[in-house]
């Protein structure tokens, strides 16, 4: 038979069709909720000003040459994205224990710390990771890849539009002893519904009483509250707490970093000598999968990270981005409740947090708001809230009060 007459077409990715479908769009009043890119007041892509000043610095230093990085990464991005991310007092850091390796964003992360587990964890049963239901649209695919199964746990519940503790709960009870759960840090994505302070009490004790394995995915460090070290806050609960566990980090949401690929991997581990150990297997698989990171980005963020002035105007920044999106967020719960009296309750919009927000719009009313208003949105009622500015957010609150009506 003819070559590759058995490679089946597949469906081009959602979200991507999805921006196609806007692009194409003529209509004048058209809104894109599908993007998971901030956008600001005027629907366009920002440049953090912190980053522009990163890359004039990096554009007048002449010494700095094309050289590969070492395969784990510039050693001054990693030692800072760790320190980031588990705060400047960490134990384990100070410990040795913790080991760091620059990936392709937080993609590249998730994958090579899947890579990781799928060779080295000491599975009992089957290769299987618990992902919440809903999760981010990608982490099924990066396991399976692998050759782990996913599995998923319950997460998100459609009558209350918030957490289902109570079903979360007793998927962390009755999994088999030392079973991997995938954990969103903070502004889960796509539901927007995080867990308190007190659930995740909960959570690690149940963690820890059947000695399953943390893979914290962090893509929204600083996006979801506006500050840092708030947004880590469970990862370094975790970590005190003693849970195993993995984080992979992206800076490209935090930093309006999204072409640039810049991220990392840190696992933890119980000893400064297991922690080396661990670095050279990451080191052997990341040599046959991308010989080494790429140089740029990571220039950009170990100057942020390191130096005072840029670190203080950074978290300005970031403020500003997650700011915008928690006023987005009550100006749409104020014209739904208070001026169009929307029927249904709505207070998860402001309850939910980070760039993304489950509506609760079934699949039905999802599409009748593309079809009649021209709003992108996927079929799940998943809005994006950067999506959202102050020249279309009444057109869309208009919009949606039409569409649940
Ligand atoms: N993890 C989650 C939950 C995400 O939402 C995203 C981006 O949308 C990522 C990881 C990774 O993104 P990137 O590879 O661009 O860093």
């Amino acid at each position: 038979s003819e070559l590759w007459q058995n490679v089946p077409l597949a469906p081009p990715d959602s979200i991507f069709k999805l921006t196609a479908a806007f692009k194409a769009d003529t209509f004048d009043k058209k809104v894109n909720l599908g993007v998971g890119a901030y956008r600001d007041d005027n629907d366009k892509p920002w440049v953090l000003p912190v980053v522009k000043k990163a890359e004039s610095i990096i554009l007048n230093t002449p010494a700095l040459d094309h050289e590969y990085l070492p395969i784990t990464g510039l050693p001054e991005f990693t030692s800072a994205a760790a320190k980031l991310l588990l705060g400047p007092d960490s134990r384990v850091l100070a410990e040795g224990r913790v080991t760091t390796v620059q990936t392709i964003s937080g993609t590249g992360a998730n994958h090579l710390g899947a890579l990781f587990l799928s060779r080295f964890y000491q599975w009992t049963g089957d290769k299987e990771v618990y992902l919440s239901d809903p999760t981010w649209a990608n982490h099924p695919a990066i396991f399976k890849n692998v050759g782990i199964i996913p599995v998923s746990y319950p997460y998100y519940d459609p009558k209350t539009i918030g957490l289902n503790f109570d079903g979360f709960l007793s998927s962390l009870k009755s999994a088999p002893e030392g079973s991997v759960f995938l954990l969103h840090a903070c502004a889960h994505n796509p539901t927007g519904v995080d867990p308190t302070k007190e659930q995740w009490n909960v959570i690690a004790q149940a963690m820890l009483e059947k000695g399953h394995y943390g893979f914290f995915d962090t893509a929204y460090q600083g996006f979801a509250s506006g500050d840092l070290d708030n947004d880590a806050w469970a990862i370094r609960f975790f970590v005190d707490k003693g849970v195993k566990m993995l984080i992979c980090q992206s800076f490209a949401k935090n930093a309006g970093l999204y072409g640039e690929r810049v991220g990392a991997l840190h696992v933890v581990s119980p000893s400064k000598e297991a922690a080396e150990r661990v670095k050279s297997q990451l080191s052997v698989l990341q040599r046959s999968e991308i010989s080494n990171p790429p140089t740029y980005g990571a220039r950009i963020v170990t100057l942020i990270l390191n130096d005072a002035e840029l670190f203080s105007e950074w978290k300005r920044d970031i403020s500003t981005m997650a700011g915008r999106i928690i006023d987005m967020r009550k100006e749409l719960y104020k014209l739904l409740t208070e001026e169009l009296h929307t029927p249904g309750n709505w207070d998860h919009i402001v309850n939910q947090i980070g760039m993304f927000s489950f509506t609760g719009i079934t699949p039905e009313q999802s599409k009748a708001l593309t079809e009649k208003a021209h709003i992108y949105l996927t079929v799940n009622g998943r809005i994006s809230m950067t999506g959202l500015n102050r020249n279309n957010i009444r057109y869309f609150a208009t919009s949606l009060d039409a569409a649940v009506r």
